[in-house]
């Protein structure tokens, strides 16, 4: 088996019917994916073609069992028209971790990077410069054995699709705090990125939005007394001049944007506390003043500020600051990927 990727060219573009202007998020795809198969015990022969639909028997376990994991990540392009990525290695050891958790093959890493490379140098037309814009990018792994027995499938098919994003406002991010729903537990797969674990956020996120709050804040499993994880986001709480933010677990995800903000946070010598949060601390912190900004963090927004949360039909506003760590955050972020601002932490990567 070879690892040198086959590359098929798209007959024509797409591109001059796109209006960069006016996307709407992950509707887009750029001219090309990238594919391999996983058989007989090893990964084949990876290939780069032309986005197209995929030919999958009705059998293929991914349908019957959810074997499905992903990742999201970004390309930025600087002024000088580079293109650059962030943390690309840590999306590989994640998407293999959450693999692991639901029986799956881990994919290589030098073939993750060749391949992420190439694709996105193939349409590198499709990433945007200047702030906001990037090229938001999807792999994800697919159980596609045929085959409908209740067991891990021995067929697998890794993809990564590339779609062109801007940044966008989200408005008001007004969230209710979980009192029944859960979307983890011990013992379960919260910290992976699986498909699943999103299917099952749904419902009770529409049923938060018919009440008029954009998100859930997932609360602990057990207790409901516990602060998680803000819809698909990790969630930071600011209590005067601490940041606190919950530690992770087998039941909250490992954000990578966590963690960068939890380095940029500590070296600005801001306070930063990581443990668990209890809701009545911050319902507590509401009432006596103290609570500054309650913010989600994740690779789609960077930073995502909440303005109000609502606890057992009591609604809590969360006071306008001028001085906020969110948008410090989202800058220096901001900052590292587009090129602008210095890479202390050795995160940016030109492709
Ligand atoms: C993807 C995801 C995040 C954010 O992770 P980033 O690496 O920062 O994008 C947080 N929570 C959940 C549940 C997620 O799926």
């Amino acid at each position: 088996m070879t690892n040198s990727i086959e590359i098929t060219k798209a007959k024509t573009s797409k591109i001059q019917d796109v209006d960069f202007e006016n996307l709407s998020f992950g509707k887009i795809f750029t001219d090309h994916m990238f594919t391999c198969d996983f058989k007989n015990g090893e990964w084949q022969k990876p290939e780069i073609t032309p986005y197209a639909p995929l030919t999958l028997d009705p059998s293929a376990r991914v349908f019957h069992y959810g074997q499905a994991v992903f990742e999201g990540m970004k390309a930025y392009k600087d002024d000088a028209g580079k293109i650059w990525l962030f943390r690309p290695e840590d999306n590989l050891a994640r998407i293999n971790k959450s693999a692991e958790r639901l029986a799956m093959p881990a994919f290589p890493h030098d073939l993750f990077m060749e391949g992420l490379k190439k694709l996105i140098n193939i349409d590198e037309d499709w990433v945007k410069p200047g702030f906001g814009n990037s090229l938001y990018i999807r792999p994800f792994v697919i159980a596609t054995e045929p085959a409908i027995a209740a067991s891990p499938a021995l067929e697998y098919k890794f993809l990564i699709i590339c779609s062109p994003a801007q940044s966008y406002y989200s408005g008001d991010v007004r969230v209710l705090v979980a009192e029944q729903f859960s979307r983890s537990a011990n013992g379960g797969v919260g910290f992976a990125k699986a498909a699943g674990n999103y299917a099952a956020q749904f419902y009770p996120t529409s049923l938060a939005n018919q009440e008029g709050f954009q998100q859930i804040i997932w609360t602990d499993a057990d207790t409901h007394e516990y602060l998680e994880e803000a819809g698909t986001m990790n969630v930071f709480f600011r209590i005067n001049d601490t940041l606190i933010t919950a530690p992770t677990s087998e039941r909250i995800l490992d954000g990578i944007t966590r963690k960068s903000i939890i380095q940029i946070a500590k070296d600005a010598d801001i306070n930063v506390e990581i443990r668990p949060i209890k809701v009545s601390e911050i319902v507590e912190a509401s009432k006596n003043g103290s609570l500054k900004e309650i913010f989600g963090s994740g690779t789609a927004a960077v930073v995502s500020p909440i303005s109000a949360f609502s606890h057992k039909g009591e609604l809590f506003e969360v006071p306008k600051q001028d001085d906020k760590y969110s948008d410090k955050f989202k800058n220096l972020l901001n900052g590292i990927q587009y090129n602008t601002l210095e890479d202390p932490y050795g995160w940016r990567q030109s492709i």
